[in-house]
């Protein structure tokens, strides 16, 4: 009790004492991670600036001259967009200038959907203009609906609905006895890139396939319909593209720049053009086909929000595609602006955000090229009060990445050698909404980017958007592990990047530490790549004072300073090796739950569990007998990421070491050092790339060939496990294996030079 008493009582004063401390200083704000002592603090009052000179206004005025006319790739306003957004990059200081390629751009010349059987009815295959929308009857310069790369066709054929049309939903159509040979397949958009909808549907033999938008998805069953709120109305269509997964960009020149002179595919070499015709419809149109369809009623998680019942089918609906194109080649224009940097030029730090879109594009993607903008603009202010970037900035509006990530994949094979020498990182943002912020990427940058967004204010509950996104994860976490797991770590985990927007190129193909960051999650409308995409929608529904556009601008300028500027890049290396560590478990685990599953199966089948529980009104047909997959030896990659995190260890170790001297490296270390570092990420890819998709290089980090969008890391094993290609899979585990040694020696001579710069420094 007496020792209780006498603790409490010091425990007392030694609270006194600091707060009396505490009182007398001004609060140390914490050392920027890759600073000096002195650097830190100058940086920070750059930054400050920075963030308390972005305009919300700006953002509202460059919005509305840029979604003022539709401008998609090859249209007039595309090209006097790439001019005003040039003119005003140079304006600020910039040094710019416009990079054209050519590429491949199909644009609708014939599009017909109708019912043939057992009623008529032709799909109108247009989205109405509104009274109250200034620019939704721009209807002269207006793409039609279509999905771009879907091949010419036409076919009349029974239809079947497939639900989001993945491949699990086949295995279902297995089961229910159904085949989609010869068919037309009627898929809902969701649920993972839509070209994987067509891809699949040919696979099994389908001849056509239709996307429709169910309003389950983003229709009435989320909100009220546009203009009365802001989700999509029943004449609404997203278009978009459904180019496939096997490379991005143009599809005549895998791997190489279009440029004028390039050598190209013919069109029929291409392999990410559709094998069948697809078109995209509204609920509208979708309805009646949907009504004529019979056959089985559909799984319960196959029910949409229309009020019909859902069947399969086939038939006795029957309908007539036909799509044809003008397969032009068309101009797409790259506006690449750079700040040149006064003591390592030789070292660029990227930003990005496309400008094109399918219509006017407000929220895609001119929300986020509105901040990106505003960023250069107050970057090149802080250069006229006397500011210089160390390193060069680079700042690119991407054209034509709505078709397949154009603009943005031409230039970085381009530039590939220069890209690979001189890249630091690539800042990836596309539509910015209002809510929670959120970042993805390569986790190298994850604690770097925490500790951007711990010192961005939310502009609606005034603490960090990084403390609100972490709150927001404690409410939504599924389980106590997963809350537990929140709490006790400092940052925010970040997600995988895939092959969702522009940094595609730059993290798997040429293997350049990305991120991509927006706000978003309390946007109450939805009105995606349709014509009601507009300057009058955003205004009404979205970000609607430009609030969370200042959040963006001030997240993603704050991180670009903060790269160009740093004594030593800062990379954590620890993060990424646990990130990694985990992705080879879920591997693991992977194997062991198909494994799992298949005994479970046999054993079943063995039982007689299907046919006896099988309705024998309704036709089911039991899953096939499979062999259980064997045991695979994971041990290189084990090896590899325990080799990864010993060598991230030292090197946090060494940085940590420098940082508590307070002194400036000797600047021939900071050199060696930062090469290094540049060389670290590098490390990730394999010349040959991925085994089936060689134009992806990086081996950690890759989008899938059948989920697109979203990551599979470590995919070259990860793919041929969900092909139940168990032998090819162990096939590449010593490659990856060898992959993350490499990285792990790549780190290991970076703390090598730390290390020695430290110890000289004394
Ligand atoms: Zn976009």
């Amino acid at each position: 009790m007496n020792s209780a008493r006498s603790l409490l009582a010091s425990l007392l004063i030694l609270t006194t004492a600091s707060f009396t401390l505490a009182q007398s200083m001004p609060a140390a704000e914490p050392l920027l991670a890759g600073y000096s002592k002195q650097a830190s603090a100058v940086e920070r009052s750059w930054e400050k600036k920075f963030q308390d000179g972005i305009v919300a206004d700006n953002l509202h005025a460059s919005m509305q001259r840029l979604t003022a006319r539709p401008h998609h790739v090859g249209s007039p306003y595309d090209k006097e967009n790439a001019d005003w957004i040039l003119s005003q990059f140079q304006q600020w200081g910039f040094d710019a200038h416009i990079e054209t390629f050519q590429v491949l751009f199909p644009t609708p010349k014939e599009r017909v959907v109708e019912l043939v059987e057992p009623t008529k009815f032709r799909a109108k295959l247009q989205e109405p203009a509104l009274a109250i929308d200034p620019t939704s009857g721009q209807t002269a310069e207006q793409l039609p609906t279509y999905n771009a790369y879907s091949i010419d066709g036409d076919v009349t054929a029974p239809l079947v609905y497939v639900n989001y049309g993945n491949r699990e939903d086949y295995e279902q159509l297995d089961r229910l006895g159904i085949s989609v040979r010869g068919a037309i397949v009627i898929a809902r958009y969701g649920q993972g890139w839509r070209g994987v909808k067509p891809k699949v549907a040919a696979e099994h033999g389908a001849v056509g396939c239709i996307i429709y938008s169910d309003p389950q998805d983003d229709g009435y069953v989320q909100g009220d319909e546009y203009p009365k709120g802001g989700w999509r109305p029943r004449e609404g269509v997203q278009r978009g593209s459904v180019m496939d997964t096997d490379y991005p960009g143009d599809p005549l020149t895998p791997g190489v720049g279009a440029t004028s002179d390039a050598k190209r595919l013919a069109i029929r070499d291409a392999k990410t053009i559709t094998r069948i015709p697809v078109l995209p419809v509204s609920w509208g149109d979708a309805l009646p086909l949907l009504s004529a369809l019979q056959g089985p009623v559909v799984p319960e998680p196959w029910r949409g929000g229309l009020s019909v019942t859902y069947h399969v089918g086939p038939g006795p609906a029957k309908v007539h595609l036909k799509v044809s194109s003008n397969w032009d080649l068309k101009p797409v224009n790259d506006v690449i602006a750079t700040l040149r940097g006064s003591e390592v030029p030789e070292e660029w730090v990227i930003r990005g955000n496309h400008y094109d879109a399918w219509v006017n594009g407000a929220d895609d993607p001119i929300s986020g090229m509105v901040t990106v903008l505003e960023e250069a603009r107050m970057l090149g202010e802080l250069h006229k009060q006397g500011w210089n970037p160390k390193r060069t900035i680079v700042y690119c509006a991407w054209d034509g990445e709505e078709p397949g990530l154009l603009g943005s994949t031409e230039w970085v094979e381009t530039h590939l050698a220069e890209l690979e020498k001189r890249a630091v990182a690539y800042i990836n943002s596309d539509s910015n909404g209002r809510g929670y912020f959120n970042a993805g990427g390569t986790h190298d940058l994850e604690h770097f980017i925490n500790d951007v967004a711990r010192e961005i204010q939310d502009p609606e509950k005034r603490i960090s958007v990084q403390e609100r996104a972490r709150l927001r994860r404690i409410a939504r976490a599924s389980n106590a592990e997963e809350r537990n797991e929140i709490r006790k770590s400092h940052d925010l985990k970040i997600n995988a990047l895939g092959d969702g927007s522009d940094y595609t190129a730059f993290q798997d193909h040429a293997g350049i530490s990305s991120l991509n960051i927006g706000y978003g999650g309390e946007n109450d409308a939805d009105a995606y790549h349709s014509i009601y995409d507009d300057f009058y929608w955003y205004t009404h529904f979205v970000d609607t004072d430009f609030s969370y556009g200042r959040a963006l601008a001030q997240t993603g300028g704050t991180a670009i300073l903060r790269l160009a500027d740093a004594e030593v890049i800062p990379f954590e290396y620890k993060a990424q090796a646990e990130t990694i560590g985990k992705y080879v478990q879920d591997l693991q685990k992977l194997l062991k739950e198909k494994q799992d599953e298949s005994t479970e199966r046999n054993l079943q089948l063995e039982e007689g569990v299907f046919t006896a529980t099988a309705d024998p009104r309704k036709t089911y047909v039991p899953p096939p007998v499979k062999p259980v997959p064997p045991f695979l030896n994971f041990a290189p990659l084990e090896n590899g990421v325990v080799s990864l995190k010993r060598s991230a260890e030292r090197y946090q170790a060494a940085l940590a070491k420098w940082q508590a001297q307070a002194t400036d490296l000797p600047s021939q270390t900071a050199g060696t050092l930062n090469t290094d570092l540049i060389e670290v990420q590098r490390t990730f890819l394999n010349e040959r790339g991925l085994p089936e998709r060689p134009w992806f290089k990086n081996q950690v980090y890759a989008p899938g060939a059948y989920s697109g969008y979203s990551a599979r890391p470590i995919a070259a094993v990860r793919e041929y496990m969900d092909q139940e290609k168990w032998n090819e899979a162990g096939d590449q585990v010593p490659m990856v294996g060898q992959v993350l040694e490499n990285v792990a020696r790549a780190i290991a001579k970076a703390a090598d030079d730390l290390e020695k710069g430290v110890t000289e420094g004394h």
